[in-house]
């Protein structure tokens, strides 16, 4: 259910999804949607997983895109799956890694 797979992190550095985060951050003026704090992660509403990593319809689909702050994006994940308990903390680029 992790969000960061390996195939996940394969998907962000992908050129296709640079070019999508940058026009999803431009079209929301680089705030956070939540708290209009400046914005710093790109979240996927429905969360990237192995099975629709490559579905562009999930994964590079503005619709399914919230730009988040640190603070909003940690609370969306934690909420819903304290990762920090499965051992798991994000970075500050937003990703998910293993403490
Ligand atoms: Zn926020
Ligand atoms: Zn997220």
């Amino acid at each position: 259910m992790l969000e960061h797979t390996a195939e996940a992190k394969k998907f962000y550095k992908s050129r296709a999804w640079q070019k999508c985060r940058a026009t999803y951050i431009q079209s929301v003026f680089g705030l956070c949607e939540r708290c209009s704090e400046p914005g710093k992660i790109v979240h996927h509403k429905k969360y990237i997983n192995a099975q629709n990593v490559n579905d562009p319809y999930i994964t590079l689909n503005h619709d399914n895109l919230e730009l988040l702050c640190q603070d909003c994006h940690n609370k969306e994940h934690f909420e819903k799956y304290s990762p920090l308990r499965e051992g798991f903390k994000f970075d500050d680029k937003g990703n998910l890694v293993e403490v």
